[in-house]
């Protein structure tokens, strides 16, 4: 069966001209629109439909390149491909932070946490809903986490997980803990199981065959559902992309003479769900510019909530792979851009308390957004090559991954905020959707999903650290930070790379290179960097050339070569809402740490170190100043030993620090509690003084974005004396 997707606008129109020949079935109404499904004997397709005015020529012209792109049914090649898991290894403080989380809640959850330790994915009878993701989620971070931490228990309880839900396949070939009961069978648990098991065949090539064997065991299920229109409930509906990446992954490397099932499988569930060419597109507008709860969706309401959006990220990427529509990947660009444009966030995250939450600093984001997004942009990368996304997962990992876990990461926050001025159960709260426990760093605050699945956030950004060119003759390097990699490039060409850096804490990293061969390694030059060099070999510095997707090149010979690279950056700031500033340096969002005081709320009976917290202000007037931009001065005290502090990310611990000049203002306490919106040219109540900015992350309580301090009026009189009109 050939299938078919059209999603350029301009062909909308066509449906009213031809549907009659096409047995065109409406199957879902929006104000306005009509999306509609179609089927004739070899064609299948979905179209965003609107009648009104046609553009005849343009449309047929439309269509025709459309259906000729689609010619061939094959895969469009990534511009760049990930390296198996365990061949990138973070090292340095990246380890150590890995090791923080492995000793931390993420590396005990198996111990003592009923979702995990008594899961019904292994024969347990705890499912904390009927979505059954818990251990799904967790399988798929820790078979990363076990093998980069080398932490043998995880890795002997990932194995253990791998073969009970393999050896539980049932006839039919579903996966999972429904097998042998009467629970409904929905799709989107699995897809987490699935892409932790693609990770266990990187590790363990001898698992490869039967994981290979269960999911080609598998696809043929789940496409007889798709048609039939089983398996897919609302969560299913926009997390299909989650589903295609595991299909894609199948045809790169194992179709095993399945190509058409696993095209039309991708095909099948694309049209099963969510149309993210139209969420995310600016051309008609579905996209929400505001608050979701302002406006009134058009789609399913989960189509504006925060993690389907991050986990959607993927989708377009993943469908151009098979449509080879290059409007997928211009919508997929467009997209992210207004996803950060009307709800970013200084941390590099964006704002979704349960649902797209805007611009106010105040509004939160969940913590599974973090990792899904991070994740998402990894893969937009890989199939776009912009650098636009590999910035923002870096920022997003050392800004909002580390400030939403306490440092010794043994608790977690379902939302943070950008100026957040206490932790505490908050009635009222500023979440319309979410509890007032939201923002508690503690075991499962207002809902368990985070607690599994944020544990992918550190190890993947690890594994998509390093890339290798699609003929495999160039190694990337494009997260930075301190690692070391092997990998064996084309033409029987074995390397290494070595990385040592504190970067983010540090401008210089210094990466030692093996090669029996020469090749050409690619080094990312963040967009941040201002005046960055690059010494090879202890040559003279030469100016970086960032080139096309952000990479700089460096010609490597065989034998052993040294890169130093001092990548300075400059102090930026960045306009909020209210006439506020958020303060950048590098990749690290900079926020005014608010001295904390902590009470404990409870503490969980088997695991006296998982604790709900409350973090309060240590006073009333600790956190409320106007900052003077133009007196940002930048201070680095690197460490003298070469180690950073483990952990890292709290409060006075990081080496690079900003000071600012300040001033008190009057700033009011709005709910119970949290700070109302940043004063517009606020008056100062005292006298300037100097404040220190910490790393966003590292801030538990913190403000990061800043009223400006108003020059008083009488000073401006004497500076500006003939403004002065009488
Ligand atoms: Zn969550």
């Amino acid at each position: 069966m050939n299938v078919y997707y059209v999603p350029d606008p301009r062909v909308y129109a066509l449906v009213p001209m031809f549907g009659a020949f096409l047995n065109v079935r409406v199957c879902r109404r929006v104000p306005g629109w009509a999306l509609i499904a179609g089927r004739s004997r070899s064609v299948r397709y979905i179209i965003p439909c609107r009648g009104g005015r046609l553009q005849v020529a343009a449309m047929i012209f439309t269509l025709l390149l459309s259906l000729a792109s689609l010619a061939g049914a094959t895969l469009a090649p990534k511009k760049f491909l990930t390296l198996p898991l365990g061949q990138i290894r973070p090292t340095g403080w990246l380890f150590d932070q890995l090791m923080v989380q492995t000793n931390g809640l993420a590396g005990h959850e198996h111990e003592f946490y009923k979702w995990v330790k008594d899961t019904d994915w292994v024969g347990g009878d705890a499912a904390y809903s009927y979505l059954e993701e818990a251990g799904s989620y967790w399988f798929n971070a820790m078979v990363p986490n076990g093998v980069l931490a080398n932490a043998t228990v995880i890795i002997e309880k990932t194995h253990e997980f791998l073969d009970y839900v393999i050896e539980t396949q049932d006839e039919s070939g579903w996966l999972g803990p429904e097998v042998g009961t009467d629970k409904r069978r929905l799709l989107w648990g699995r897809y987490p199981f699935m892409i932790g098991a693609i990770q266990m065949t990187e590790a363990y090539p001898e698992v490869t065959d039967r994981v290979v064997a269960a999911l080609h065991k598998f696809v043929p299920l789940a496409n007889a559902m798709l048609k039939a229109g089983n398996g897919t409930d609302a969560w299913a509906a926009t997390r299909w992309e989650d589903f295609v990446y595991v299909l894609q992954w199948l045809y790169d490397n194992h179709p095993n003479g399945k190509e058409d099932l696993l095209l039309e499988t991708m095909h099948l569930s694309k049209l099963s769900g969510i149309p993210w060419e139209l969420v995310f597109s600016e051309k008609v507008l579905f996209f929400s510019p505001c608050l979701a709860e302002k406006l009134k969706n058009p789609f399913p309401e989960l189509s504006w909530h925060g993690v389907n959006m991050a986990e959607g990220l993927k989708a377009l990427p993943a469908t151009f792979r098979f449509t080879h529509n290059q409007s997928d990947l211009d919508v997929a660009s467009k997209g992210w851009d207004m996803l950060f444009q009307y709800h970013g966030r200084p941390s590099g995250a964006f704002a979704a308390d349960e649902y797209l939450a805007g611009l106010e600093a105040v509004r939160g984001t969940e913590l599974c957004l973090v990792v899904e997004a991070m994740f998402s942009g990894s893969f937009l990368y890989q199939v776009i090559g912009d650098l636009k996304f590999a910035d923002q997962v870096e920022r997003m990992a050392y800004n909002a991954l580390p400030a939403t876990l306490t440092g010794d990461m043994w608790a977690r926050q379902y939302l943070q905020q950008q100026n957040q001025v206490a932790s505490k159960n908050m009635t009222p709260n500023p979440f319309p959707e979410d509890g007032p426990y939201s923002n508690v760093f503690g075991l499962e605050p207002n809902y368990p999903c985070c607690t599994v699945d944020f544990p992918q956030g550190w190890p993947k950004f690890a594994t998509n650290a390093f890339l290798v060119t699609p003929d495999n003759e160039s190694l990337v390097h494009l997260y930075l930070g301190p690692f070391k990699v092997s990998a064996v490039l084309a033409a029987n060409n074995p390397v290494t790379a070595s990385v040592e850096t504190l970067y983010p804490f540090g401008d210089t990293l210094t990466t030692t290179i093996t090669a029996t061969k020469a090749f050409t390694y690619f080094v990312r030059i963040p967009s941040w960097v201002t005046k960055g060099t690059i010494s090879v070999n202890g040559e003279p510095a030469e100016a970086v050339k960032p080139g096309e997707n952000g990479l700089h090149a460096v010609a490597v010979g065989a034998g052993t070569t040294t890169l130093v690279l001092e990548l300075p950056a400059d102090i930026r700031t960045e306009s909020r809402p209210h006439g506020s500033v958020a303060i950048h340096r590098g990749p690290l969002n900079y926020a005014f740490d608010i001295p904390r005081t902590e009470k404990q709320l409870s503490v969980h009976p088997l695991e006296p170190r998982a604790v709900d917290m409350e973090f309060l202000p240590e006073s009333e007037d600790a956190w409320q100043y106007a900052i003077d931009p133009s007196t940002l001065a930048f201070a680095n005290a690197p460490p003298a030993s070469g180690v950073l502090p483990s952990p890292i990310y709290d409060a006075g611990l990081p080496p690079f620090t900003l000071t600012v000049s300040a001033c008190p203002i009057e700033w009011p306490v709005a709910g119970d509690m949290f700070a109302a919106p940043p004063p517009e040219n606020p008056t100062c109540l005292g006298a300037f003084r100097n404040i220190t900015l910490w790393p966003f992350g590292a801030a538990k309580l913190r403000i990061s974005e800043f009223p400006v301090a108003a020059i008083p009026e009488l000073l401006f009189a004497v500076q500006n004396p003939d403004a002065i009109v009488s």
